[in-house]
């Protein structure tokens, strides 16, 4: 072939239009807001993958849902204190994690706290009478919750006992896309649901920029992290609440005493994985800062942002406030 015509054809291929771009698809799952943002250099790889994020977001919320009276997790709350009733191992495994986060919390974690958190409901603005908290509150606690691995069981040593993973469910969504992501050979990405978010890889040759939220700010952010290959999930007092008389009842309550936690209007977790990141940031918010911090102190590759009651602001010592 004549030299110049390689040159011609090297050059074409130089500039022939480069597909590879970054892709973004955003919808409405599991009661919040779902978001996908990755790049691909092929376009229908990148609709196979934004496509298989948005599945399991709805596959996950199935599986996982207490709202459906026909699902696993309602036949356990229905089911478990009469005898071991069979779910799907992967609700084992996430009930597992649960379990370990309610250990490692002390209890500031635990899923069943919705033996008293089914008495509220939020759109209706309804709240339990103080009779009604102590009447349900012997339910609430995560040792009388067993889990046979090896049946797949699970079941309930106590009479009232109800579970709900609202608390990790977002967070184990999150980590199951980010895998389905990483088998189809996506190397750059970030997914997020609600407060819950995971990051593949790095924006191509910088870091993702994640913005903190105000609590009472909606526009406005607290600070903003640049992370790789890492989670980071928010938990706060201004998701899912209602008002009265000034107070604010909220979705997230103190184990031990079925009340709204108080503490805090926001705890924000940043760790290696989303099931992690979305049980620590429930538990460090009803932990508060002090014991929050203390817990976060103590494991590895985990940092957190806090703002407390009054709105201000704290940091864990492996992160440097910004300047
Ligand atoms: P969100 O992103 O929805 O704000 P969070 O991670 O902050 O989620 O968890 C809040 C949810 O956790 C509540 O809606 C409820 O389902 C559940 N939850 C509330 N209190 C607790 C608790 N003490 N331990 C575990 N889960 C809880
Ligand atoms: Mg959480």
């Amino acid at each position: 072939m004549p030299r110049f015509l390689i040159v011609a054809i090297s050059l074409l291929l130089a500039t022939a239009p480069a597909r590879a771009e970054w892709f973004y698809r955003e919808e409405a799952i599991m009661g919040t807001r779902v978001a996908v943002e990755l790049w691909s250099e092929d376009a229908d790889l990148a609709t196979r993958a934004m496509d298989a994020v948005i599945a399991e977001m709805r596959r996950t919320d199935e599986l996982m849902s207490t709202y459906k009276p026909e699902s696993q997790l309602s036949a356990v709350n229905a089911h478990a204190f009469e005898g071991p009733v069979a779910v799907d191992p992967e609700i084992i495994n996430v009930v597992s994690r649960a379990l370990d986060f309610s250990r490692l919390s002390n209890g500031a974690f635990d899923i069943t706290y919705a033996s008293v958190g089914y008495l509220y409901d939020y759109r209706a603005r309804q709240r339990p009478s103080d009779e009604q908290v102590a009447a349900a509150l012997p339910g609430v606690d995560y040792r009388q919750v067993h889990v046979d691995r090896d049946r797949n069981t699970i079941r309930f040593l106590r009479k009232g006992v109800r579970i709900d993973l609202g608390g990790i469910g977002k967070g184990h969504a999150v980590d199951r896309s980010i895998e389905a992501l990483r088998q189809l050979g996506i190397e750059h990405a970030m997914v997020n649901a609600g407060g819950d978010t995971r990051l593949l890889g790095d924006r191509r040759g910088k870091p993702w920029i994640v913005g903190v939220r105000d609590p009472r700010n909606e526009g406005k952010m607290v600070t903003r992290l640049p992370l790789e290959d890492e989670a980071i999930s928010t938990s706060g007092d201004y998701e899912r609440y209602f008002e009265e008389d000034g107070v604010r009842y909220h979705h997230i309550l103190v184990p031990g005493t079925g009340d709204v936690a108080r503490a805090v209007r926001s705890a924000t977790i940043i760790g290696p994985d989303a099931t992690l990141t979305d049980g620590l940031s429930t538990a460090v918010f009803v932990l508060g800062v002090e014991r929050g911090m203390e817990l976060v102190g103590r494991l590895p590759d985990v940092e957190a942002v806090i703002v407390d009651k009054d709105g201000r602001i704290f940091y864990s010592d492996g992160l440097a406030p910004p300047q």
